[in-house]
């Protein structure tokens, strides 16, 4: 067995999975909930992490590597890093980019590295597969000074997930993935999409924060900026308000009372129209992306669907394609009815697109880049971009 400890950190939360590389799995999972919160037994992620390492027992002597998932590596990340005290007080400076993430992210590293001294810790950074971004996809068009001093550009998330993905697609198609053209749809509780040209990410939805893009469970994705000024000056509105408005109270929840997909869906089956609505515009987002990042590709090779809402839900696949086969884009009923956790073709045989379902995996992905690293020694990896 390698064993690769891999472990996710919010503010009040730690998610681990303890995964063996050689046959891909958990070999315990977990999520330990409500740390510092009045009346939790759990005080702080010290003592939740040394919780976590007595459910591991002696397979937590066998650890080779830890693997942090870190939400924004801002500018100064475009690999997985080694930590040293130096790499997580950078990770700690970019909050003022992740304010909501990486906070977290840095109790959790700082635990894991006092309870596990001996181990190699590695920052796997959720913005940095969109580091090969082209300046023309990442550049907002503002004053270029400003920008720069405050670090705002597009960086991207859910990374982690669109490499994974695009890379097993390439994989499962058995073609290089030098020679595809790959649009990722990661349609979870946050949504993402993911033009991938060859392996590398090239546009991407989510911006300097993971507001924008797709209309999500609780955040708006696009939105005019001046909509912000407007309710700030009608309603009287702060802007934290308004970000938490925009962050946790649209999308989906906004549109219809409720932030999950599938109550979304049931209620527009039994022909609620502020469902159907809140479907229409959700779907109507979607294509405004496969479309331009077909545009953007000169062309597409495989769509692939992935996460809670791309892996499972047959009918938003349908729906969100339909119409769409003049771009050889094209489902196959069945094969998109057949409720699998495989990897498979929901497209019919020879069509022009190859179209997936890839069940993603964050934590084997991390844990593999945590591996790597450690197996080639490299010393602190910090690329200025
Ligand atoms: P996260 O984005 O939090 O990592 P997931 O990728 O697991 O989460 O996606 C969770 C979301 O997927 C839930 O909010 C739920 O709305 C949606 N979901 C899961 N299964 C289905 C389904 N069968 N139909 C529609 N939505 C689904």
């Amino acid at each position: 067995m390698t064993l690769v400890f891999v472990v996710n950190s919010g503010s009040s939360s730690i998610k681990y999975q303890l995964l063996d590389l050689e046959s891909g799995e958990a070999v315990v999972s977990g999520l330990l909930e409500r740390i510092g919160e009045p009346g939790s037994p759990i005080a702080d992620h010290e003592f939740g992490m040394s919780i976590v390492l007595a459910k591991l027992g002696d397979r937590g002597d066998e650890i080779v590597a830890v693997g942090h998932r870190v939400v924004h590596g801002g500018p100064n990340f475009a690999e997985a890093t080694f930590i040293d005290d130096d790499v997580e007080a950078q990770i700690d400076a970019l909050s003022v980019l992740a304010p909501l993430h990486n906070p977290g992210a840095v109790l959790g590293i700082r635990a894991a590295r006092a309870a596990l001294p001996a181990v190699p810790h590695v920052a796997v950074f959720d913005t940095a597969f969109h580091a090969t971004l082209p300046p023309a996809a990442h550049t907002y068009a503002i004053d270029t000074e400003l920008a720069r001093r405050h670090k705002v550009r597009r960086y991207g998330f859910h990374g982690t997930s669109h490499q994974y993905v695009s890379r097993r697609a390439a994989e499962f198609l058995g073609r290089p993935l030098e020679s595809l053209r790959t649009i990722v749809l990661h349609l979870g509780n946050g949504a993402s999409v993911t033009a991938v040209d060859g392996g590398r990410s090239v546009d991407t939805s989510m911006g300097l924060t993971p507001l924008e893009g797709l209309v999500m469970g609780t955040r708006s994705g696009d939105i005019d900026a001046g909509v912000v000024f407007h309710l700030a000056r009608q309603e009287g509105l702060s802007i934290d308000e308004i970000d938490v408005l925009l962050n946790r109270r649209s999308g989906l929840l906004g549109l219809t009372g409720t932030g999950d997909m599938r109550d979304v869906q049931e209620a527009a089956s039994s022909g609620d129209e502020t469902a159907q609505a809140a479907l229409a515009i959700w779907r109507h987002r979607i294509r405004h992306y496969i479309g331009a990042y077909i545009a953007g590709l000169g062309g597409l090779d495989a769509l692939v669907f992935t996460a809670g809402i791309g892996e499972n839900n047959a009918l938003l696949r349908r729906r969100a394609l339909a119409g769409l086969e003049f771009l050889g884009i094209e489902i196959d009923p069945d094969r998109n009815e057949l409720q699998s956790r495989a990897e498979r073709f929901i497209s019919p045989d020879g069509a022009p697109v190859a179209v997936l379902v890839i069940p993603t995996n964050e934590e084997l992905e991390i844990a593999r880049q945590a591996y790597a690293l450690v197996e080639a020694g490299r010393p602190q990896n910090e690329v200025q971009r």
